[in-house]
């Protein structure tokens, strides 16, 4: 049986293509390429179409044997779907309910879903665990909880199973550096304060220090994307074995701040950069922490990399020795 990843060309994506192919699986691959490229897909059989395009997707589950679908294709930028909502509406949650129509058509009963930390919104405590409440305070969470809630409405009309994955601050890349995080525009604060060690920037800003912190600026729980795509193939495991449908957050549980990441960068990559300080950014929440007990109780998931030099050691390698894709 075939799996299929939709949006297998994108950074997180295309670490599970390898990661499956690398294990023996059989993958198909659907990806519009709008934000992945064709390089980073280093297995599988990629069909380059859109989830929201019905005779195409039809098209690849007529041709594919599909036993399970593990699904990324998404718009992810908070700030951009905050500016443009529509597009993230009508692409995520369009592209998930033809994906889901056609998995109910082929009997295809497993899923596993990308889905993010965005839903919870400010969080009340920390680390924050699946049962909180989920109040996302930007589109882009708002799309995600209702792909969740679409999925368990689709296992009541058609028996599909969901373990929705929902993601910290996903960072890092293979440690043999054929692929890793190539966003354009980039946004993300790792490989931003990588590229002004690489001196692709002139400096790195650092959004709020006013924050309830010990330093004055934002926590986040970075997970390597590894680690992340590790959660992914147990997750797989899991739905194969019977295991109902559930949500787990992957985070490792401890929190780095921003100041901590780019002294990170600064002893990981020897180099120094002029770091500035900003505005906060909108909608950012001062502290995300994952309580990742109950993907290690359920899926026996156990992140390996807990220190974040290791974390940025391996994404430093992707920057400096490729750091992007030709096509
Ligand atoms: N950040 C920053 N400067 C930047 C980019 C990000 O200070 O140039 C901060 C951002 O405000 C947040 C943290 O770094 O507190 C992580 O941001 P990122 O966009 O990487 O991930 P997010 O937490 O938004 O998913």
């Amino acid at each position: 049986m075939t799996i299929l990843i939709t949006g297998g060309a994108g950074y997180i994506g295309s670490h599970c293509v390898k990661a499956l192919v690398e294990q023996g699986a059989d993958v198909a691959v659907i990806d519009n390429l709008s934000t992945g490229f064709q390089e980073a897909v280093t297995g599988g059989r990629l069909y380059v179409g859109d989830l929201r395009d019905r005779a195409f997707v039809h098209g690849v589950f007529a041709r594919e044997t599909i036993g399970a679908v593990v699904h990324f294709a998404a718009f992810s930028q908070v700030g951009e779907s905050v500016k443009d909502p529509g597009k993230y509406y009508g692409n995520n949650i369009g592209g998930a309910a033809v994906l889901l129509d056609e998995m109910a058509a082929s009997g295809v009963k497993n899923l596993v879903f990308s889905s993010t930390a965005a839903v919870y919104g400010e969080p009340e405590k920390t680390p924050i665990v699946e049962n909180d409440p989920t109040l996302p305070t930007n589109p882009y969470g708002e799309t995600k909880l209702a792909i969740e809630h679409m999925a368990a409405c689709f296992e009541r009309a058609y028996g599909i199973r969901c373990c929705a994955l929902r993601y910290f601050n996903v960072a890092g890349a293979s440690p043999d550096g054929s692929i890793g995080e190539a966003h354009d525009p980039e946004t993300h604060l790792i490989p931003l304060v990588l590229q002004a060690a690489l001196g692709a920037r002139d400096s790195i800003t650092i959004f709020g220090e006013d924050y309830p912190t010990p330093d004055g600026t934002c926590i986040r729980d970075y997970v390597h994307v590894c680690d992340l795509i590790d959660g992914h193939l147990k997750a797989l495991a899991y739905l194969e074995q019977g295991g109902k449908s559930d949500a787990f957050n992957l985070g490792i549980g401890h929190g780095f701040s921003v100041r901590e990441i780019i002294e990170a960068v600064k002893r990981v990559t020897g180099r120094e950069f002029p770091v500035r300080s900003g505005a906060r950014r909108a909608g950012d929440p001062s502290i995300l922490i994952a309580s990742g007990e109950k993907a290690r109780r359920v899926l026996g998931w156990k992140p390996k990399h807990t220190e974040i030099d290791g974390i940025i050691a391996d994404a430093w390698r992707w920057h400096k020795n490729k750091g992007h894709y030709s096509a």
